[in-house]
């Protein structure tokens, strides 16, 4: 619906920019774009190109996620992911934009883009969340198709890992995870967040991590920024760690404090000898932060068309 003022009321009521709405909007600030790992690099360049084109960050961020989603080399996200100890797929996903609009899904099996039927429950539902067989359900209604997503290779890992696993669930190391969170400011200056992910390989069935967890894979304020998590989700669930980050930038914690006092939350709790946990956080202005618990956190960050890769500094020395 539109307004007197030219401006669309979105599902709850917000004022909306839209750039499609008549008079042209003059763009007002340079899109930004971060994500974790270096999958990151790829899904970048799809947000990218929306977001230079002056597309919303909110299909930009879908977008960009795609990526690594549909990429079987990618064995932490899905097509390709690590199944869990039984050698089923199932993914978790979420979405969400600068006026608070949410969606997300959790235990989803045989569809390669959760994140496309997240938006889908955003847009086109009263929920925020839908799982399981309901979420594939609603996928399947919605013309997702019914795919094996366990790969050949990832069948092979798998079935090396059952050898000398003895079945015991979600042994971490740095082969066994790394989710796909992704960050963007539009030029319109709204932001919006995306996380997708397999979850931890050999979990246990049924396990659901951060990731599709609004508040803890990822959390967006428009008003003040946006974060995302990566690593053992349930330290990041305990913590409600994307959450937490963006309510320190309320204070007015810059991005980089925010994101290092939320993995000391984490530090000062956890054992965290074994564990990785790593954030990302950027804020309306486009200042961005990132940190870990120990080395190894890659992310990728791009701005002015330039695409970088790079190490996050981090707790453990
Ligand atoms: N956060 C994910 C989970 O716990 C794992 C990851 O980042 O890969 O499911």
């Amino acid at each position: 619906m539109l307004t007197g003022l030219g401006l669309s009321l979105g599902k709850y009521g917000y004022a909306q920019k839209s750039p499609n709405m008549a008079g042209p909007i003059q763009p007002k600030t340079s899109p930004i774009v971060l994500s974790t790992w270096n999958h990151g690099i790829p899904a970048n360049q799809a947000a990218w190109n929306i977001l230079k084109a002056n597309g919303k960050a909110i299909d930009a961020v879908e977008a960009g996620v795609k990526i690594p989603e549909a990429d079987p080399n990618v064995s932490s996200v899905g097509l390709g992911g690590l199944p869990d100890r039984d050698g089923n797929v199932t993914l978790d996903a979420c979405i969400m934009d600068q006026t608070g609009n949410c969606g997300s899904v959790s235990y989803l099996q045989h569809i390669k883009h959760p994140i496309s039927v997240a938006r889908k429950v955003m847009d086109n539902t009263p929920h925020v969340m839908l799982s399981g067989e309901g979420a594939l359900r609603f996928a399947l209604e919605n013309g997702f198709e019914k795919e094996n997503l366990l790969t050949a290779e990832a069948k092979a890992k798998w079935m090396e890992w059952q050898k000398d696993a003895k079945y015991k669930p979600w042994i971490y190391d740095d082969s066994n995870h790394d989710t796909i969170g992704l960050l963007a400011l539009d030029s319109f200056g709204d932001l919006s967040a995306a996380c997708t992910t397999s979850g931890l390989a050999y979990k246990m069935h049924g396990r659901v991590g951060d990731s599709p967890i609004i508040g803890a894979g990822l959390f967006v304020d428009g008003e003040i920024g946006a974060a995302t998590a990566t690593g053992v989700g349930e330290l990041v669930m305990k913590t409600l760690g994307s959450f937490l980050i963006v309510e320190l930038m309320r204070q007015g914690r810059s991005p980089q404090e925010a994101c290092e006092e939320a993995i000391l939350r984490i530090a000062k709790k956890e054992d965290i000898k074994n564990v990785q946990v790593g954030y990302l956080a950027l804020d309306k202005e486009g200042n961005y932060g990132a940190y870990a618990l120990k080395p190894g956190f890659q992310y990728a960050i791009m701005v002015n068309g330039e695409n970088k890769l790079i190490d996050s500094d981090h707790l453990e020395r």
